[in-house]
C-alpha cells in the first residue's frame, strides 16, 4: 500500500536482485568515528538509530582502499581480514533494524592530508599542503586491485553494496577531468582515456562481487572548476559506468576546491535536481539526486516529477534520525530540519573533530548523550526561550520533568529571530518551527511576555532554575557613541530602523558580516533568492554546457556602500566557519564591501566615523554607524555577591532551587547556537 503522505518517495525501489524499502538514502558523511577501531560501537549506534528511523539505504563515511587513499593519516580502511569484525558491527546494527547499508570506498587522491598522496598528475590541490605523486601504470593497476579487494571485504563484512566515490574532486574525479589529468598515456587525454580508471574499477569490482551486490557510483554532474567536464562528457561516463556494471548512479556537485558554494544554507533548496533529471533520461539504472535537499516535500517532488529515482540526504540525518518515520506518519512538522550551517558537521570534519549537529547534539554521540526517563519528577523553570532555553526545556520535559519556560518577549527563539532575517539564512526559521512543535508535544508550560525576576523564581518553589537569558549587545566606549547616526544591530534587525546609503559597521564577527549582507540585499529581489538569480550571482551554468558548469557571474550595482571594520590586524572574517566563511567573504567582496583591519576608532560626529588605520587618520563620511561589537552575558538573574553572602545557609541546605546557567548567559564570548543548544541538552540530561 502506498504511503498517503509521500507516495513516491516512500515507495520501494526494486533493483532486481534486492529491494530498498523506500527511495530515501542517507548519503555518506565522514563522522570521524570510522577512523578509529575503538569507535565502531559508537558508529554502529549512530547507524542503528537512522536505520530504525526508516532510511532505505545508508552509505557509510569514506573508507579508503589503501594507505595512499587516506584522507587523513590513519583514516578508516578496509583492506585486511582484521578490519572485518568492526565493519560487521555496523552491518549487523543496520540489518537488525530492517535497513540496508553500503560502504563508501573513497580514495582521496590529491585531497589527502598526508604524505603518501597520489593523483593522475603531480599537481598540488589548493586545499592540501601535500603535493601528490603521479601514479605509474603499475600503481594504477595496483589501485584497481585495492578497490576490488576492498569491495570483496565489504561483501564479507555483510554490506549490501559499495558506493565508489567518483565526485567532489577526489581521485577518480581527478582522473576524469583535464584540470588534473595531464597524462599522455592510456589513462589521460581523451575522455575515453580519462574515464578508463573509474570504468575499469567498476568492471573489475562487478566481476569480483557477482551480480547480487549493489555497486553505486557517485558521479560528478557539475565540477564547478575550470577544466571540469562538459555535459556530453558527463553523460558518456555515466553510460560507460552503467555498461561496466554499476547498479545505481548517485550524483555529486562541485569539487571541494570549487569557489561556488553547493551545500551551505544560502544555496537554494534542491538547486541541482534538474541535472539529475537530465542524466536520468540518458541511462536505464536508477539515478539519485543530491545536494541541499532537506525536507520530504522537496524529496517527494523530485521523485514524483521524474528528476530522480531516489533522493540522497546526508546532513538531514544528523539533524534528525527519525526523519523518514516522521514523514511516513504525516508528522513532517516534527522534523528537526538541517539548516545547512555546517557548524557542527563539516566544520568539525575539516578541523579534525568528531562531526555532530548544531540542532541535534546527540548526532554521533548516541551512546554518550542519552535522555533517560527521570527517576524523580522535578519542577524546573527555564528562563529565556533562545536556543539554549528551548533545548533545555524540551529535553527536561521529554525526560518527565514539569517545565515552565519564561520568555520576556512575545515569541520564542531569542536571537534566532534575527538570524533568520539574514538573506540566505531563512532555513533558521525551521529550527523555531521544530521547537514550537516540540514544546507542544513535550508539554512545556510557556509564559511569554514575562521578564521574570530572581525574587519571583525563588518564591515559586522550583527544584531547578535554568538561566538561559542570553546576552546584551556590547556598546564600545567610543567618543560620540550616543550620536543619532549610531545604531545597534538590534535597531536594524529587530526594530527595522531606516539605514542610509553609506554605512560603517563596527565589528567584523559573524553578526557584522550578517548585518552587511542584510543591508546589501536589494529589496526588489524576493527572499529566499530564486535559483536563477543565485546561479547568476555565482556564475553557475545549470545547463552545464562547458567548463564544469562555470560561466561569467552577473554584475549588479551594490545597494549600499559599506565599510566593515575591526581592530585586529588579521583578515576580517577569519573566525567565521571553516566551510562557510569564504562564501560570506566572497559575497561581500563581490558587492563592494570595504573591509578594514587594524582600525582604531577615534570618534563619531556629524561628519561620520573618524578612525586611524596603519597610523593614518581617516574620516568615513557615513550616514550610519552600526555597532556589532560582540556581546556580554545578561547576568541580572544571577546571585550578586551581596545576595550570596546573605543567604549561604538556605542554598547549602537545599532550601531554594538549584540555579544552572547555560548559553550566552553563562559565557558570551565565542557563543554560538551550537554551544547554546548543546549546553541546554547536556544540562537537561543531567537533571
Ligand atoms: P538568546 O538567543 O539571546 O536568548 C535569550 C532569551 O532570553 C531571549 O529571548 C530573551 O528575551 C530572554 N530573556 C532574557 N532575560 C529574561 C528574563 N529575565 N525573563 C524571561 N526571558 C528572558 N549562531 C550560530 O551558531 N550560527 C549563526 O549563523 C548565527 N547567526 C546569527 C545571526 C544573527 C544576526 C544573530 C543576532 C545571532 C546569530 N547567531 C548565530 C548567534 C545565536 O543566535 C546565539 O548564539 C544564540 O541565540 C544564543 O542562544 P541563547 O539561548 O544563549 O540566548
Ligand atoms: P564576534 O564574532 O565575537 O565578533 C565581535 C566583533 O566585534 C569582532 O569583530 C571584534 O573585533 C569586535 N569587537 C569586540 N569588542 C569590541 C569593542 N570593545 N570595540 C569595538 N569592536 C569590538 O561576535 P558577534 O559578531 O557578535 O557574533 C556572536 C556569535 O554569533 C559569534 O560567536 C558567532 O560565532 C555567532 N554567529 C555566527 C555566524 C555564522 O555565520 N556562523 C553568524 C552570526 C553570528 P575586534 O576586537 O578586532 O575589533
Ligand atoms: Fe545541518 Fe548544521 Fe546540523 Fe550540519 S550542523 S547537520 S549543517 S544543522
Amino acid at each position: 500500500m502506498s504511503n498517503p503522505h509521500y507516495p513516491n518517495l516512500l515507495a520501494p525501489l526494486d533493483l532486481g536482485f534486492t529491494t530498498l524499502r523506500n527511495r530515501v538514502m542517507m548519503g555518506s558523511m565522514h563522522t570521524g568515528l570510522e577512523d578509529r577501531f575503538y569507535n565502531y560501537s559508537k558508529l554502529a549506534a549512530f547507524f542503528r538509530e537512522r536505520a530504525r528511523g526508516g532510511v532505505g539505504l545508508i552509505v557509510t563515511g569514506g573508507i579508503s582502499p589503501n594507505r595512499s587513499g587516506w584522507l587523513l593519516p590513519f583514516g578508516g580502511t578496509l583492506n585486511s581480514w582484521f578490519d572485518l569484525p568492526n565493519h560487521r558491527k555496523l552491518t549487523r546494527a543496520v540489518h537488525e533494524e530492517g535497513g540496508k547499508i553500503a560502504m563508501q570506498i573513497l580514495h582521496a587522491g590529491r585531497y589527502g592530508y598526508q604524505p603518501f598522496v597520489v593523483s593522475a598528475s603531480a599537481l598540488k590541490s589548493p586545499i592540501s599542503m601535500f603535493k601528490p605523486r603521479a601514479l605509474s601504470e603499475a600503481g594504477i593497476l595496483r589501485t584497481i586491485r585495492d578497490y576490488v579487494r576492498c569491495a570483496r571485504l565489504a561483501q564479507r563484512a555483510g554490506y549490501d553494496g559499495v558506493e565508489i566515490m567518483g565526485s567532489e574532486g577526489y581521485l577518480l574525479n581527478q582522473f576524469l577531468c583535464a584540470r588534473t589529468n595531464k597524462r599522455t598515456d592510456r589513462w589521460g587525454g581523451s575522455i575515453e582515456n580519462r574515464m578508463r580508471l573509474p570504468v575499469e574499477i567498476v568492471k573489475q569490482v562487478r566481476a569480483a562481487v557477482g551480480p547480487n551486490f549493489i555497486i553505486m557510483y557517485r558521479h560528478s554532474l557539475l565540477d564547478l572548476v575550470d577544466g571540469g567536464n562538459s555535459w556530453d562528457e558527463v553523460v558518456a561516463v555515466a553510460k560507460a559506468l552503467e555498461q561496466a556494471g554499476a547498479s545505481i548512479i548517485n550524483t555529486g556537485i562541485g569539487w571541494h576546491e570549487a569557489r561556488v558554494p553547493t551545500i551551505v544554507t544560502s544555496v537554494p533548496r534542491a538547486a541541482f535536481r534538474s541535472l539529475a533529471g537530465r542524466l536520468r533520461k540518458e541511462v536505464k539504472i536508477p539515478v539519485v539526486a543530491s545536494n541541499r535537499i532537506n525536507m520530504p516535500k522537496e524529496a517527494e517532488d523530485i521523485v514524483a516529477s521524474g528528476d530522480a529515482d531516489m533522493v540522497s540526504m546526508a546532513r538531514p540525518f544528523l539533524a534528525d534520525a527519525d526523519f523518514v518515520q516522521k514523514a511516513a506518519e504525516g508528522r513532517s512538522d516534527e522534523i528537526n530540519t538541517c539548516i545547512a550551517c555546517n557548524q557542527a558537521c563539516l566544520d568539525h570534519t575539516f578541523s579534525n573533530q568528531r562531526a555532530s549537529c548544531l540542532v541535534n547534539p546527540r548526532a554521533a554521540h548516541e551512546t554518550e548523550l542519552v535522555f533517560h526517563r527521570a527517576a524523580r519528577k522535578r519542577r524546573v523553570a527555564v528562563v529565556g526561550a533562545g536556543p539554549a532555553g528551548l533545548s533545555a526545556a524540551t529535553v527536561a520535559a521529554e525526560r518527565g520533568h514539569a517545565v515552565t519556560l519564561f520568555e520576556a518577549s512575545d515569541r520564542i527563539g531569542g536571537q534566532f529571530n534575527y538570524a533568520m532575517r539574514i538573506p540566505g539564512k531563512e532555513e533558521f526559521s525551521e529550527t523555531l518551527r521544530y521547537f514550537t512543535r516540540r514544546l507542544e508535544i513535550t508539554g512545556v508550560e510557556q509564559v511569554l511576555n514575562k521578564r521574570v525576576t530572581r525574587e519571583e523564581l525563588l518564591q515559586q518553589g522550583y527544584d531547578d532554575v535554568v538561566v538561559a537569558a542570553g546576552i546584551v549587545p556590547r556598546t564600545p566606549p567610543i567618543d560620540g557613541i550616543d550620536h543619532a547616526k549610531v545604531l545597534s544591530y538590534l535597531d536594524v534587525l529587530k526594530h527595522n530602523a531606516p539605514v542610509g546609503k553609506r554605512v560603517a559597521i563596527i565589528g567584523a564577527g559573524g553578526i557584522g558580516f550578517d548585518v552587511a549582507e542584510f543591508l546589501l540585499h536589494d529589496p526588489q529581489v524576493a527572499l529566499p533568492v530564486a535559483l536563477q538569480h543565485w546561479a547568476g550571482e555565482w556564475g553557475v551554468d545549470l545547463g552545464a554546457s562547458a567548463n564544469g558548469g562555470l560561466c561569467k557571474p552577473h554584475e549588479e550595482e551594490p545597494v549600499r556602500e559599506i565599510f566593515l571594520l575591526q581592530r585586529k590586524a588579521s583578515k576580517p572574517g577569519a573566525g567565521l566557519g571553516k566551510t562557510s566563511g569564504w562564501v560570506h567573504r566572497a559575497t561581500l567582496l563581490r558587492k563592494g564591501v570595504k573591509m578594514l583591519a587594524g582600525v582604531e576608532y577615534r570618534k563619531i560626529d556629524d561628519r561620520g566615523l573618524h578612525i586611524t588605520v596603519g597610523g593614518e587618520p581617516r574620516l568615513l563620511e557615513v550616514d550610519h554607524v552600526i555597532i556589532c561589537a560582540g556581546q556580554d552575558s545578561l547576568t541580572e538573574l544571577l546571585q550578586t555577591q551581596a545576595q550570596a553572602q546573605a543567604q549561604p545557609q538556605s542554598q547549602a541546605k537545599g532550601a531554594g532551587p538549584r540555579f544552572h546557567v547555560i548559553g550566552g548567559a553563562k559565557l558570551a564570548a565565542e557563543l554560538d547556537a551550537k554551544r547554546a543548544i548543546r549546553e541546554g541538552a547536556e544540562l537537561a540530561a543531567s537533571l
